[in-house]
């Protein structure tokens, strides 16, 4: 392969970006995005997310890593995430290396690459990206220059089936172990260390696992956060120029979960529980709020309605925020957290649909699970949520859990029905299903998973007995939960699976649409890994794949809590009642942590401010806008929410529309596609008051919008101007043809463009929803003309009651140019026209 420098290699991906779906994906220049220069930086790491950008952008984590390392001025820390495989076909026809969002740096300059471990099935995602990085899969072949991989997350807590491929594993939270790794890395450079030397250092590093270095008789014991409320959290959050799975700001409300269910690895390895304060919640989320532009703040932890202040926190944001349209969301609360002060306060933010999750159908189930909400519990909560006017509740249930009968099967649909019985008459409820999968270091991970056939049987069983129009059932693909369990509980044979079914091509495993389970049938019969021997249950006295790794439990704990789930006893929240001697604290510097008791301010309980009804002094004014660089890739609905964001950021105060769904009154002029340059968009927006002159205005929206997008005119409209729609008369674009255009080229193209324009007519084919329909375009086109001299097709189209036509169409249809030739041309919108005002 040629050596190519950074540039070149970010011209060389900007040139695929035509031809692969959502290229927003691979543009960067976020707001609050950070490129320093390599030059002055000590050391570099790659931060890795084996999912797409939208799941990536999505998740806290990697989002503090990357604020954490950026604070220190000698490290740099940009961001990968995984092509979709249109892109990475694209990126193996063209030689061109995996390389960084911000700078386009190739993964392989890296010091580190440190890949977020989130789930089983993005691990063939991990091999792609070290491949496409031009990094050794096997560790042990990696040599002295290559990066250090580094891998951190809940999978690592069970690291034995990426053993062959991770170089180090950070056991635990991240926020300190990541620090103590760049800085060990910046010595090693320092002192000239070879690569082994170099791993030596690191696995003296607490928290950190180093197959190379560690036998199997050193402990690794998890690093942790004493106290979140000393811990950083980005007050500049990252804020995507597209649209991601989860557009708003995470909170992070407290970490770690006592109630202790068996099944739950989150809740056994993230204990303590430990609370932010109120205090510094509210400055967080004032800070992230105005640094962001992002008009949704979602409280995050285990089980928000854990917090032991939720209601006047709740409250208090409600009151600060609900004025300002910003709404909150609470994923993840639990039955009997559910007050009826909550429950009114969410349904001011939320009315979707209400999510609560039994997780088995009988009582003796769940006290087995040590679930133990009872269904009194659970249906007078449906009963109140359906009377504050939701209209969908969805229930999580989990079917092969230890101990299950018929009877728990029966059990789920006897409670679906006896939700429904709750509703009103046009209410839903919806039955979400998923396979138990035992995890490592939970009171469960001695037990057995159930089978393909079985789920199956019992899927079937359930989708017969939630026959009713009112009930939706749901299941989560039993192939991927039996993947999932073959990870959760696996050894290092399993690399040998990993890698095989990669090479087969599986990629994004977690995803339906390319979830390919004949490939991994294929793996396991190459490699001859029975499933049956990893799905078994395990012997108490067993080895377990894990056992190096120490998440503070004490095995005694798991085991007596394994004994009482066979005695379906309960074990009560340590946070409720005495310590249950899980092992985790050691009740100095460890320990639970509770807002309650650091922050005695009180909190009025109060109806939040509705937002000021809208006068009539609110001022229009019309934007004419850039659409150009990296950011043509960018789609109309992403560029209207980009200017949401900065007309937010730069505090002005824009107009929301009346009624139960507010929308900010903004308004285009014709949307470009995907891919298209324009210098002349347009938008109308009204603003409440006049803050400041237009020129002011546009300066400060100016310097909160990314690189690409920027206002060119602002004008404030007199009352009764006509709208953006009624004005629009036509466009003027350039398309720049490619340098392998001949003169041969460019005669045959001047001839079509003279035949096109003395023609009376010219009538085009255009498939629309699937069906293929004609349409007369001459009438369209004003102008056509071929600069052969600048090497630029020039075309001004006009816009009329039946549309216009596209200038895809003028170079396909009349040209003859191919359609891939065709969108691959980089097209410019010169000019909106509008009509003058006295027209
Ligand atoms: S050691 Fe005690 S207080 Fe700490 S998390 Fe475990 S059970 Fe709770």
């Amino acid at each position: 392969m040629t050596k190519k420098t950074n540039s070149t290699m970010k011209n060389a991906l900007e040139d695929l970006l035509p031809f692969v779906e959502k290229p927003g994906r691979y543009i960067g220049g976020e707001i609050n995005a950070i490129c320093k220069d390599r030059r002055l930086c000590k050391a570099s790491i790659a931060l890795a997310f084996p999912d797409t950008y939208e799941m990536g952008m999505s998740h806290l984590g990697l989002q503090l890593l990357y604020a954490i390392l950026n604070r220190e001025p000698d490290i740099m820390a940009e961001r990968v995430y995984a092509p979709w495989p249109d892109m990475e076909r694209l990126m193996r026809s063209h030689n061109i290396p995996l390389s960084s969002l911000e700078s386009g740096t190739p993964l392989k300059a890296f010091d580190m690459i440190g890949f977020s471990l989130q789930y089983e099935l993005s691990f063939t995602n991990i091999l792609a990206m070290l491949d496409l990085g031009g990094i050794p899969l096997a560790r042990r072949e990696r040599r002295d220059g290559d990066p250090i991989i580094a891998a951190g997350g809940p999978c690592a807590f069970n690291p034995a089936p990426m053993d062959a491929f991770i170089d180090v594993f950070a056991i635990g939270e991240g926020e300190d172990v990541i620090l103590d790794m760049a800085r060990t890395i910046i010595k090693a450079k320092e002192k000239g260390l070879s690569r082994r030397r170099t791993l030596e250092a690191l696995a003296r590093i607490e928290g950190l696992y180093v197959p190379d270095v560690h036998t199997s008789a050193d402990r690794i014991k998890k690093r942790i956060v004493t106290d979140l409320n000393a811990c950083f959290l980005s007050q500049q959050p990252l804020v995507p120029l597209m649209k991601t799975i989860h557009d708003r700001i995470i909170l992070e409300i407290a970490r770690g979960c006592t109630r202790g269910c068996r099944f739950c690895q989150a809740g056994m390895v993230w204990r303590p529980v430990r609370e932010r304060n109120m205090d510094g919640l509210e400055n967080m989320a004032e800070d992230m709020l105005s640094g962001s532009g992002q008009d949704e703040l979602s409280l995050l932890s285990l089980s928000s309605g854990d917090y032991s202040r939720i209601e006047e926190l709740l409250s208090t944001l409600m009151d600060r925020y609900y004025s300002r349209r910003i709404a909150l969301a609470l994923p993840s609360l639990r039955v009997e957290t559910l007050t009826q002060n909550l429950i009114e306060n969410i349904r001011r933010v939320r009315k979707t649909s209400f999510t609560l999750a039994p997780e088995a159908g009988t009582q003796r189930l769940r006290n087995r699970i040590n679930k133990g909400n009872t269904e009194a519990d659970l249906l007078d909560t449906a009963g109140r949520v359906f009377d504050a006017g939701w209209q969908a509740i969805k229930l999580y249930f989990m079917i092969g859990l230890p101990g299950e009968t018929d009877e728990d099967i029966e059990g789920i649909a006897d409670l679906a029905y006896k939700v429904l019985g709750q509703a009103k008459k046009r209410d839903q409820v919806t039955v979400s299903l998923s396979t138990f999968v035992p995890k490592a270091h939970t009171p469960f991970q001695w037990e057995r998973q159930i089978d393909l056939e079985e789920t199956r049987a019992k899927q079937n069983y359930l989708k017969s007995r939630l026959r009713h129009r009112n009930i939706e059932i749901r299941w989560h693909d039993h192939r991927m939960s039996l993947l999932e369990g073959l990870f959760a509980r696996g050894d290092e044979h399993l690399g040998s699976l990993i890698e095989t079914a990669y090479r087969l091509g599986c990629r994004f495993d977690g995803w339906s649409d390319q979830f390919r389970f004949d490939l991994w049938e294929e793996a396991l019969k190459v490699t001859g890994i029975q499933t049956s021997s990893y799905l078994r249950a395990r012997d108490r006295g067993e080895t377990l794949p894990w056992h190096r790794i120490d998440c503070g439990l004490d095995e005694a704990f798991l085991i007596a809590e394994a004994d009482c789930a066979h005695q379906e006893k309960l074990t009560p929240d340590c946070r409720l009642s005495d310590c249950q001697q899980c092992g985790v604290c050691d009740h100095r510097t460890i320990k639970t942590i509770i807002a309650e008791t650091q922050d005695q301010r009180q909190v009025v309980i109060s109806q939040p401010t509705p937002p000021e009804k809208e006068t009539a002094s609110g001022r229009t004014y019309r934007l004419s806008f850039t659409k150009i660089g990296l950011c043509r890739f960018l789609s109309h609905l992403d560029i209207s929410t980009t200017l949401l964001r900065a007309i937010a950021r730069a505090r002005v105060p824009i107009l929301f529309s009346e009624g139960f769904h507010p929308h900010p009154k903004i308004s285009f002029a014709f949307a470009t596609p995907v891919g298209m340059e324009s210098l002349g968009e347009y938008a109308d927006i009204q603003i409440a008051a006049v803050i400041a002159p237009p020129e002011e205005l546009r300066n400060r929206i100016n310097a909160c919008l990314p690189e690409g997008v920027s206002i060119t005119v602002l004008t404030s409209l007199p009352p009764g101007t006509p709208s953006l729609a009624e004005t629009v008369q036509g466009f003027s674009f350039s398309v720049r043809l490619p340098d392998a255009y001949t003169d041969d080229a460019m005669d045959q193209m001047a001839q079509k463009i003279a035949a096109f324009l003395g023609a009376p007519s010219f009538t085009i084919l255009r498939t629309v929803k699937g069906k293929e329909t004609k349409k007369e375009i001459r009438s369209y086109v004003n102008e056509l003309r071929l600069d052969r001299a600048d090497r630029r097709l020039w075309m001004e189209l006009c816009f009329g009651v039946q549309g216009t036509v596209r200038p895809m169409d003028i170079l396909t249809q009349v040209l003859g140019i191919p359609q891939e030739t065709a969108t691959g041309m980089r097209t410019l919108k010169e000019k909106t026209f509008l009509k003058a005002a006295d027209d």
